[in-house]
């Protein structure tokens, strides 16, 4: 039973599977076989008479905790599995600690966790100034680096973060009153449990002998802690990881947990896996070609075990409807000759791309959904937008009124609202209606004088754009932002930048609309997009969209990325990682098994105009597409130097590469020569 189990694995994932007690890291890039050697790996463990419930696989999401119990038990027979071992989230783990332990907290195992959207009105009620997509990413870095309010506090910065300090402790206050645990608390609090209380560390370690990670790349500092304390009695702590892979440095993962990995984990076996089984050599050649490009990385390559494949379309187009049109087409193809809608993916940087493919996908009547992200008409900013143009058109939408009259905010909170509805059903006239006929003092009485000053200069502000609107409404968009910054509300805030985008898309979208129909208006417009919106029901299976974040672990064997240009991918700007970039482009393109497609326009809306765009840096690199790339030169070490490296141990250097700041040096591992950048090796 247990060597039948292993018989679909290559010697070193064996190796791998096989390894019983001591920590263990198998890194290794994408497609090697990561996912299916851990999964083999838990079956194996059970089938020779471990106890599942002393095993412990912990995933980052809730799809691959599925994915991987399948794989897993799909190689076991029931009887072994009566007690199924515990597989799930980092997350879901975290939640069933608490319901045990909580108590040590001084708290009652009756908490609720809140989510983002709770999260949001809890600060909000807190705190009205500051913005709170600001706030809940601030507290949850906090969190995530086990960071008191105190502690916060101390370090704090400058008026404004003296004042998320505050809010921060008054937030933790919050929730500790009314048993509240948010998802970084799922986390967090289990650590400190663990840290102050020894007995219930080696209670829980003992419990769980055996503990499976993957995905290590994306762990973050706390996830790394917990980890180490889950392992206080033993170490039997096996992760599998890629650092080419690690695409949430923003979120604060660090791959510094695998590069010392055997440092944290004494005696650690490292194992490396090189085959890849996934994706055709052409693929793998280009996908290998982009990723040296990058500086902070181990070294590792991918060797292909397929054919050489097809090679990699790349479509040039002149804009995102001609893009559109080719991928519909190559679907629609693939779909005729018999190819299955869910072997097929469509994947991008920035999600407001999915604009014009929705657009192209419900015209064509192809059935598609969106993986981990919301359709674009359902975006919160799109339906903003939506209800403000209502409001232009009908000034008795009540609905949209309610909507967006503080958006941006104005001050007018929900009982402003509640009173003007009130009266709004009371006199049986619309809230425009009521604001524009009451005078000032009549309306201060319901609302109070400042708030009846606001609401007049918004309506005042909508007849005005009513106006400009019915005259030249090639104008609408700029007076529009003149008169509301709705753009401009989303400024520096964490995910400004992805709201924005969709922004600018729609903007974009509007104004080509009008250009290219000079005698429809935006009525005319709303309606279209209702109509493009409706995606009829369909039954059977979908093609997927998603981000390229969304697309970790997974696998399609028709796969179109979309939107190669410089500023869409990579996205270049202020705090950019143009590495992590980089590693998403490995990410996506490494996700395909036997074609892929690139695309890029020429022109595409950016920042709400049609714009010029160049191809992106990417297509170059990996060398799909001819081009010189500046490159910036400095000296590093020579030939001949002996060097060592955690990974690989010691070996000699044969050839110098100058790489940025770093050189790319050749190195002979005792007959084995990979490229690695000089700032992971030293000199012996
Ligand atoms: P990623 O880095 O993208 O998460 P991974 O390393 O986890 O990739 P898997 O998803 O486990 O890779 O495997 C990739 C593909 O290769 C899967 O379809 C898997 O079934 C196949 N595969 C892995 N190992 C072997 C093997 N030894 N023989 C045949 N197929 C294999
Ligand atoms: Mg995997």
């Amino acid at each position: 039973m247990s060597d039948n189990l292993l018989q679909s694995l290559n010697k070193s994932q064996k190796i791998a599977a096989e390894h019983i007690d001591g920590p263990l890291l198998i890194l290794a890039g994408a497609g090697s076989g990561k996912t299916k050697t851990i999964t083999t790996r838990l079956a194996y463990l059970i089938s020779i008479g471990i106890d599942p419930k002393s095993i412990l696989t912990l995933t980052f999401t809730n799809k691959a905790a599925t994915e991987m119990r399948e794989r897993a038990f799909s190689l076991l027979d029931n009887s072994m599995i009566n007690t199924p071992p515990l597989l799930c989230t980092f997350h879901k783990f975290g939640l069933l600690f608490l319901k045990f332990y909580i108590s040590e907290l001084d708290r009652k195992n009756n908490f609720i966790i809140i989510d983002s959207d709770d999260k949001k009105r809890v600060l909000k009620s807190i705190n009205k100034d500051i913005p709170t997509a600001l706030l809940t990413s601030e507290i949850s870095r906090y969190k995530n680096s086990i960071l008191s309010p105190l502690e916060v506090k101390s370090q704090a910065q400058g008026k404004l973060y003296t004042e998320i300090a505050d809010i921060y402790a008054l937030y933790e206050e919050h929730l500790s009153k009314n048993n509240l645990v948010d998802f970084d608390d799922l986390l967090l609090l289990p650590y400190k449990i663990l840290k102050n209380n020894e007995k219930i560390a080696k209670d829980t370690s003992s419990k769980y002998q055996y503990i499976m990670v993957d995905e290590y790349q994306d762990t973050n500092e706390l996830q790394y802690r917990l980890l180490k304390l889950l392992c206080t009695n033993h170490n039997n702590l096996c992760v599998v990881g890629d650092d080419d892979q690690s695409i949430y440095g923003w979120r604060g993962a660090t791959i510094k947990n695998i590069l010392n990995f055997s440092d944290y984990f004494q005696n650690a076996v490292i194992v490396k896996l090189e085959d890849n089984y996934r994706s055709t050599d052409t693929i793998l050649h280009h996908a290998n070609a982009l990723i040296e490009h990058n500086r902070d990385r181990l070294g590792k390559k991918l060797v292909g075990t397929r054919q050489k494949g097809s090679s990699i379309k790349v479509y040039e187009s002149n804009d995102e409807n001609d893009e559109t049109r080719k991928i519909v087409e190559d679907i629609k193809s693939l779909i005729l000759s018999g190819e299955s809608a869910k072997d097929i993916a469509i994947l991008f940087r920035v999600n407001a791309l999915s604009r014009s493919l929705e657009e192209g996908f419900n015209k064509s009547g192809l059935n598609y959904k969106l993986v981990g992200g919301m359709k674009f008409y359902e975006r919160a900013e799109i339906k903003d937008l939506i209800a403000y143009f209502r409001i232009l058109i009908n000034l008795s939408d009540n609905f949209s009124i309610k909507r967006v009259i503080n958006k941006p905010k104005r001050g007018i909170g929900t009982t402003t609202i509640e009173k003007l509805e009130e009266k709004s059903t009371e006199q049986n006239k619309s809230i425009f209606d009521l604001i524009q006929e009451l005078n000032a003092e009549e309306l201060s009485s319901i609302v109070g004088k400042k708030n009846a000053r606001t609401l007049k200069v918004f309506d005042a502000s909508i007849l005005d754009l009513r106006e400009i609107m019915n005259t030249s409404k090639m104008r609408l968009l700029d007076s529009f932002e003149e008169t509301f910054d709705y753009r401009a509300s989303y400024d520096n805030l964490p995910d400004g930048f992805e709201r924005q985008a969709n922004i600018d898309e729609f903007y974009g979208y509007i104004r080509d609309f009008f250009i290219q129909n000079p005698h429809l208006d935006l009525k005319d417009f709303l309606n279209e997009i209702v109509l493009e919106s409706q995606n009829d029901e369909y039954s059977g299976e979908a093609v997927s969209m998603m981000s390229i974040h969304a697309s970790k672990g997974l696998e399609f064997k028709h796969l179109f990325i979309i939107g190669l240009e410089e500023g869409f991918f990579p996205i270049i700007g202020d705090g950019t990682d143009l590495e992590e970039e980089r590693r998403l482009g490995y990410v996506a393109l490494t996700r395909a098994m036997d074609n892929l497609t690139l695309s890029f326009v020429h022109s595409r809306f950016y920042k709400g105009k049609r714009a010029q765009l160049n191809k992106s840096r990417f297509l170059v690199e990996s060398g799909l597409v001819k081009g010189s790339l500046v490159i910036e030169k400095q000296s590093g070490f020579k030939k001949g130097d002996m060097v060592n490296h955690k990974i690989f141990g010691s070996g000699r250097v044969e050839k110098v590469v100058n790489a940025g700041k770093d050189c790319k040096l050749t190195i002979n591992f005792g007959g084995q020569k990979r490229d690695i950048l000089s700032s992971f090796v030293v000199k012996v």
